[in-house]
C-alpha cells in the first residue's frame, strides 16, 4: 500500500470480475483488472455467433471501453500463470502485479473427462474464437456436401453431433436445426440442407436436468419437432474428425460440438488451495480462501455453498452476485466501515431457448414455455447486454430473423486443416 490506497487486483474480466470492479468504483482503492483477452464476452449468446445469427462484436466488448469512466480502474491485457501469496504478487506472462486484495474470477474451461485429445475433433464453446471456429465448421460442412459426389461422405458432412444436453447443447442443436431447415434450403443446388441429421447426445437419463421434468419434456418435444434426434442415456466413448463412438455403435459426423463438461480455471493450483472435483477453489462464506482473508475467488472458479447447502451454480447471475459482494466487502474494509454479512446467493431462475419462438423459463413458481417464454428470454438477454447500442442492434436483428429466418453472419473467413472434409 505505498501511497495509502489499497491495491485491488482482479484477475478475469468476465461477469464476476467486471461486477467486482464496478462495485469498487467509489471506493478509496486502486483497481487493476487483468485479462488474457482484451474483451468481455457475453457467453450466453455465444451459440448465436456459432450459428451465424450474431457477429462476434455483438456479444463482446473491449474491457477498456466498459471501464473507461471508472477512474480508479486500470486494465492490463496479460495471461496470469501464478500467484506468490508470500510476496503478494500476481505473476503474468509479461509483468508481476502487486496486490493488497486479490479477486480471482478466471471462470472455467471445457472438460473432456480425461480425453483432451478429443478437443480437436469436438470443440467446445467458451470464447469468441470457439464461436467463429464452430460457425466455420458448420458452414464448411454444407459447402463440402454441395461439392462431393460420394454419398457416404455427403451423409457424414450433413451430420451434426452435439455432445451434452444442458442449456448450451440444447440451444446449439435447436439453432443448427433451424439453419438447416429454415435458413439454407433455397441457397444450395445439389444438396437439400433439410436432410441434415442433427443428433443431441446425453449420458444422463433426460435433457436439461436442471429443469423440472415437465419442462425438460417440453424441450425434448420441441427439439423433435425441429428434427433433432435426442439420444439420452448414451455415453460417448471416443471422438475423432469423422465421428463419435458410442457405447453401442458409431455415428459418422464431420461436425461435433462438445457441450458436456466444465472444469474450473487453475486458480486453486496457483494458490495451493483446497478445491472440489471440478477444480473450483473452496471459499469461506465471505468468499475468501481459508487462511487468506485478502484473497477471494468468485464465479465459475469458486466452490461456494448456497443457502440450501447445495453449490452455487455456474451461471452468470451467480458470478455477478459474487463479484458485487466481494467488491462491497473490499470497499467497506478500505473505508473502515462495517463489512456486509456473509454472502447469500439468490437464485433468480432458469431459462433456455430452444430456437425460433420457443423457450423455457422457470422463475420460482412461474413457468413459461413457447412464444411467451421466448419473448421473456429475449427481453432478459437484451436487458443484460453491456452496451446500449448492442441492445438496439440485437433486438432489431432478432426481430428481423424472427420474421425472415435469415442469419446475417454466414461468413467463412478461413479454412483450416481440421475443418470438415
Ligand atoms: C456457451 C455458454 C453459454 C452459457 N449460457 C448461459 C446462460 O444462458 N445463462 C447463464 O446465466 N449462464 C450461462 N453460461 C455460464 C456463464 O457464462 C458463466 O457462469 C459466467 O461467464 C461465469 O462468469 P465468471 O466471471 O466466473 O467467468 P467468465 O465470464 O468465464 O470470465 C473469466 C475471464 O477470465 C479470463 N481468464 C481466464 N483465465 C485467465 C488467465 N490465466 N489470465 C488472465 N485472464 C484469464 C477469461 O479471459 C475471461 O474473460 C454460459 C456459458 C457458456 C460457456
Amino acid at each position: 500500500m505505498p501511497d495509502g490506497r489499497p491495491r485491488v487486483v482482479i484477475v478475469g474480466a468476465g461477469f464476476g470480475g467486471i461486477e467486482a470492479a464496478r462495485a469498487l468504483a467509489r471506493a478509496p482503492v486502486d483497481v487493476t483488472i487483468i485479462d488474457r483477452q482484451n474483451h468481455h464476452c457475453f457467453q450466453p449468446l455465444l451459440y448465436q455467433v456459432a450459428t451465424a445469427a450474431l457477429s462476434p462484436a455483438d456479444v463482446a466488448w473491449p474491457i477498456r471501453r466498459i471501464l473507461r469512466r471508472q477512474k480508479n480502474a486500470t486494465v492490463l491485457m496479460a495471461e496470469v500463470n501464478g500467484i506468490d501469496t508470500a510476496r503478494r504478487v500476481v505473476r503474468t506472462d509479461s509483468v508481476e502485479v502487486a496486490y493488497d486484495d486479490l479477486v480471482l474470477a478466471t471462470g472455467a474451461a471445457h472438460s473432456y473427462f480425461g480425453h483432451d485429445e478429443w478437443a480437436e475433433a469436438a470443440p467446445g464453446l467458451k470464447r469468441i474464437e470457439d464461436g467463429t471456429r464452430i460457425r466455420r465448421r458448420i458452414l464448411i460442412a454444407f459447402e463440402r456436401a454441395e461439392i462431393t459426389a460420394d454419398e457416404a461422405a455427403r451423409r457424414r458432412l450433413l451430420t451434426f453431433v452435439i455432445v451434452g444436453a444442458g442449456a448450451t447443447g440444447v440451444e446449439m442443436a435447436g439453432a443448427i436445426a433451424e439453419v438447416a431447415r429454415e435458413t439454407l434450403p433455397m441457397d444450395f443446388r445439389h444438396i437439400d440442407p433439410r436432410t441434415a441429421r442433427i443428433v443431441l447426445i446425453e449420458a444422463g437419463p433426460r435433457i436439461m436436468p436442471a429443469l423440472p421434468e415437465k419442462l425438460s419434456e417440453y424441450v425434448q418435444a420441441t427439439l423433435a419437432r425441429k428434427g433433432v434426434e435426442v439420444m439420452t442415456g448414451t455415453r460417448v466413448t471416443n471422438c475423432d474428425l469423422h465421428g463419435v463412438d458410442l457405447e453401442h455403435g458409431r455415428i459418422d459426423a464431420s461436425t461435433i460440438i462438445w457441450a458436456a463438461g466444465v472444469v474450473a480455471s487453475p486458480a486453486a493450483s496457483w494458490l495451493g488451495a483446497a478445491h472440489d472435483r471440478a477444480g473450483r477453489v473452496q471459499v469461506v462464506p465471505e468468499l475468501s480462501v481459508a487462511g487468506h482473508p485478502e484473497i477471494f475467488a468468485i464465479g465459475d472458479t469458486a466452490a461456494a455453498a448456497g443457502p440450501d447447502g447445495r453449490p452455487v451454480p455456474g451461471i452468470a447471475p451467480a458470478a455477478k452476485q459474487m463479484g458485487r459482494y466481494v467488491g462491497r466487502l473490499i470497499a467497506a474494509r478500505a473505508a473502515g466501515a462495517k463489512p456486509p454479512p456473509p454472502f447469500r446467493y439468490r437464485h433468480g431462475g432458469d431459462l433456455a431457448t430452444v430456437g425460433h419462438g420457443a423457450a423455457v423459463v422457470k422463475l420460482g413458481r412461474l413457468e413459461l414455455t413457447g412464444f411467451l417464454g421466448w419473448l421473456f428470454w429475449s427481453v432478459v438477454h437484451i436487458y443484460f447486454l453491456v452496451e446500449v447500442r448492442e441492445r438496439f442492434v440485437i433486438a432489431f436483428r432478432w426481430l428481423w430473423d424472427y420474421v425472415t429466418y435469415q442469419r446475417g453472419a454466414r461468413l467463412i473467413t478461413e479454412v483450416r486443416r481440421d475443418d470438415p472434409r
